[in-house]
């Protein structure tokens, strides 16, 4: 018998194709009827265009969200939801948007409607992490947890197959990490087992061919699920490699997940034998780090530290930063066996050599 807690966090998600023309219903549903609208400044025509379709219920929008929410952009936005008076938050875009509307709901309570367009899985947890001078600190409040999540496949279209590639990866690492968790249970083992089934399927079909909407709506359903793993299980290894990496280093977030998940895979290996059978059984692979490799390299997504900026001589620091204060782990960290792991993904040798 495996005993388990498992608790699951109120969430509206609604998912289809055109069903950002939903989000009008939305704002009135949570009895809102001035909504700020974000986006990255990529963004703004969409954005724009998804402002124009609310109407008389759009306050005004802001177009500066900014990869790992930095707090001097949260205060703008804030000060313009205090001008406007804005009773809700619609947020169109990835990770970086998802995280400005937490940002703001943490500072005023405003309730989020979340339109992602990359498979990051930021909307379905109750986590953000914040910059300020240069330090990213993360917390878990269910102040941040956005009410709404309105998955249009018709937006994802447009995302570009590299940062497919990339934000499919990130997607598969929160259910790689939620099979082996300290806290994992069979439900969300369940759900983490299927997103990485309905990503490692869909990716290769997405960089092929963009415009394929089966693969486009297969990859979004596996984000949503991937997500939804982030929040419910506590994350170990490979999490914490990527903030140390990503934060240290100002490496790109989603290409940091690419190109250290296997290798904090083959890591784990030996510390949760019974994840790694699912994982490896969802990709189609016979074992999972080697899975995990060979679909990045067939997406043609980065596979070495490197190849995104790091330094050789960061190899060092990046392992004194990766032990300290260790998340727990299925495997025990430990300093040299991480050392070779930062090696390996630094040089982008196959993973557990
Ligand atoms: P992102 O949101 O920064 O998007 C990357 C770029 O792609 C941006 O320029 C964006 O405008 C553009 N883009 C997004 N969707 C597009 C589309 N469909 N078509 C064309 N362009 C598009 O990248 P991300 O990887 O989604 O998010 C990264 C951020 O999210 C990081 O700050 C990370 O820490 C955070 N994050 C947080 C959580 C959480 O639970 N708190 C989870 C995952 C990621």
């Amino acid at each position: 018998m495996q005993a388990f807690q498992y608790t699951s966090d109120p969430v509206r998600v609604i998912f289809g194709r055109g069903t950002s023309s939903k989000v009008d219903d939305e704002v009135r549903r949570l009895g809102c009827s001035k909504a700020l609208v974000l986006s990255t400044p990529q963004q703004k025509a969409d954005a724009e265009r998804l402002a124009k379709s609310l109407g008389e219920l759009c306050a005004g929008t802001f177009h500066d969200a900014t990869m790992h929410t930095p707090t001097d952009v949260t205060e703008r936005a804030v000060a313009l939801v205090r001008e406007l008076g804005a009773d809700c938050t619609v947020a169109l875009g990835g990770g970086s948007t998802t995280g400005l509307g937490k940002a703001i709901a943490l500072r005023t309570d405003l309730p989020q409607i979340v339109v992602p367009t990359t498979y990051a899985g930021s909307e379905a947890t109750a986590i953000i992490g914040e910059t300020k001078d240069g330090v990213k600190v993360t917390q878990r409040t269910l102040k941040v947890l956005p009410e709404v999540i309105i998955y249009d496949v018709d937006l994802n279209m447009t995302l570009p197959p590299a940062l497919t590639a990339s934000s499919g990866m990130n997607a598969i690492a929160h259910a790689v990490e939620a099979l082996y968790a300290q806290d994992q249970n069979p439900v969300t083992s369940l759900m983490a087992e299927e997103g990485i089934r309905a990503l490692a399927r869909s990716l290769p079909v997405i960089v092929a061919s963009p415009d394929n909407v089966e693969a486009r709506s297969d990859a979004l359903y596996g984000a949503w699920l991937c997500g939804t793993c982030l929040n419910a299980v506590g994350m170990a290894l490979h999490h914490k490699l990527c903030h140390t990496l990503g934060g240290s280093f100002d490496l790109p977030h989603a290409e940091t997940h690419t190109v250290v998940l296997p290798h904090a895979t083959a890591y784990n290996a030996a510390g949760a034998p019974a994840a790694m059978k699912r994982i490896a059984a969802a990709l189609g692979a016979k074992d999972a780090a080697q899975g995990l490799f060979y679909l990045s390299k067939r997406l043609g997504a980065p596979t070495s530290l490197q190849a995104l900026g790091m330094k050789a001589d960061g190899i060092g620091k990046a392992t004194d930063l990766a032990v300290k204060n260790p998340y727990w782990n299925p495997t025990p960290v430990d300093r040299d066996g991480i050392r070779r792991l930062i090696d390996n993904a630094f040089h982008g040798r196959k993973p557990g050599a």
